[in-house]
């Protein structure tokens, strides 16, 4: 298929969900407005957001049927492949130098003081690093918090034959050329910062993964936590084993509740019955033509409560899900290895879902996103985020190009011309986003289907002949 054809398609699928947002919203409003005291028209209003709400899923419906049917298919399959298995080989490369003793290493510190999602964002960054100056990575994680033994006893080792700094000075980021062994600190002291940390993607890839991906930064990094993530033969088990126990099966929609030491400090409460409305909406979706699926849902959350109350409040549900598992998520016991297990069994079975319904302000779910990308050709759409969109943690500006001209509504918007560039800060899920002019430096609101995306791209190694 053309860039373009990928391009437009995708971007319809964006804005039938961003069309309905609007209208939902707006008509949600008005209903408000009318209140109690017109229940005629607060009736037709109902009927209005009802009947618009199955013409979306029908509309979301046919767009997924148009890409089974476009004939690209077996394309996008292999191109994903493809370049999945060309990273991994390049990632394999740059761990395993032929002469260890003298080559180039920079070397991560895995314990960041902060949650597992955090801290895989952490090494990936770290990786990214070392991808684009290529330099092996070290990683050090004797004392993990979450696993005293370190990294190696649960996940294969980052390295099979190099795993040593080894007795040459260490130097502190960013050191010059020839510095053999490099340390590097968390991304928020990283200074200078150098261009191709996230949202980058390397621009000798980025051609193909424009074409192929929705987003294509979330499938770069991704790929690096494929790598890291190859478990050890006893995590597999425990993975599979763990599975079987709790009756995973497909479809089924990955639902994570965070809560616990994060609402209120970095995220607002949500109630389940939030996630379950786009739940419902996904399974309708589905459903449109007539068929009858199961409603079934993996929950997790380091809150025991929200399985409860959901099986409680949902009978009509499968709610696979570990209370257990989610009372060892509590603070108190958050750093031991029976919740670093519920943790890697959480993210694991998320990111095999069809779709994702979460906060995108946790990085649990975010992760899950990540890894789900290494699953389909494209999952960049399978998820459904209350909060943020998706961003990587310490990243650089998140630009969006006007594609259509905007004049302000009120003073709370935002001027467009074609061909400016948004510095975009988030979406508010009613057909309007929030972002910086880079033209204008003016901040406001505007309507997110009049953007798309900048993919940024930077200059790395292209592993010749890897
Ligand atoms: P964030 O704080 O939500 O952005 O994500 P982090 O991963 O950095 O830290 C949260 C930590 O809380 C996780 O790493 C887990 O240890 C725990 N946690 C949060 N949500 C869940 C969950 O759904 N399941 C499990 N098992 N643990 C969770």
């Amino acid at each position: 298929p053309s860039l373009e054809y990928e391009l437009t398609r995708r971007r319809i699928q964006t804005n039938i969900a961003e069309i309905w947002n609007y209208f939902s919203s707006e008509l949600g409003k008005i209903r408000k407005i009318v209140g109690s005291g017109n229940a005629e028209l607060e009736e037709s209003i109902q009927q209005v957001l009802l009947q618009g709400a199955e013409h979306k899923r029908s509309l979301l419906s046919d767009m997924e049927q148009l890409r089974r049917l476009d004939g690209y298919e077996p394309w996008r399959q292999r191109e994903a492949n493809e370049l999945s298995d060309l990273v991994q080989r390049r990632l394999h490369h740059l761990q395993n130098p032929s002469d260890c003793a003298n080559a180039r290493k920079l070397v991560c510190k895995l314990n960041k003081g902060c949650g597992y999602g955090c801290q895989l964002h952490h090494v990936v960054y770290c990786f990214i690093v070392a991808y684009a100056t290529e330099r092996t990575l070290i990683l050090k994680s004797r004392g993990w918090r979450y696993h005293k033994g370190g990294w190696e006893e649960v996940f294969r080792p980052v390295s099979d034959s190099c795993h040593d700094a080894g007795s040459s000075y260490a130097y502190n980021w960013p050191g010059k050329a020839n510095t053999q062994v490099l340390v590097l600190p968390i991304i928020d002291s990283l200074m200078p910062r150098p261009p191709y940390l996230p949202l980058a993607v390397p621009e000798d890839l980025a051609p193909r993964l424009k074409r192929l991906h929705g987003d294509p930064i979330v499938w770069w990094v991704g790929q690096f936590l494929k790598y890291l993530l190859r478990p050890q033969t006893a995590t597999r088990d425990f993975l599979n084993s763990g599975m079987r126990k709790l009756g995973w099966e497909r479809p089924i929609v990955g639902v994570h509740v965070r809560r616990t030491d994060k609402v209120g400090t970095e995220a607002a409460f949500h109630g389940i019955e939030e996630y379950m409305t786009h739940v419902e909406d996904y399974y309708r979706t589905l459903e449109i033509n007539g068929s009858s699926v199961v409603r079934r849902i993996f929950l997790a959350s380091d809150d025991a409560r929200v399985i409860e109350e959901a099986r409680k409040s949902y009978p009509q549900y499968q709610i696979v899900g570990d209370p257990e598992v989610a009372r060892m998520a509590a603070v108190s016991t958050r750093y031991t290895d029976t919740a670093l297990n519920g943790i890697i069994l959480d993210i694991h079975l998320l990111s095999m879902s069809d779709y994702l319904v979460c906060t995108f302000s946790s990085q649990v779910c975010r992760v899950a996103y990540e890894i789900m990308q290494t699953m389909y050709p494209d999952a960049a759409y399978r998820f459904k985020s209350l909060d943020d969109i998706y961003y990587y943690g310490g990243q650089n500006p998140h630009n969006r190009r006007a594609v259509i001209a905007h004049k302000p509504r009120s003073h709370e918007d935002l001027q467009l011309k074609v061909g400016d560039l948004v510095s975009v800060a988030g979406n508010h899920w009613d057909g309007n986003s929030k972002g910086k002019n880079t033209r204008t430096n003016q901040g406001g609101l505007f309507p997110s289907f009049k953007v798309v995306d900048k993919v940024e791209t930077a200059k790395l190694p292209v592993y010749a002949g890897v």
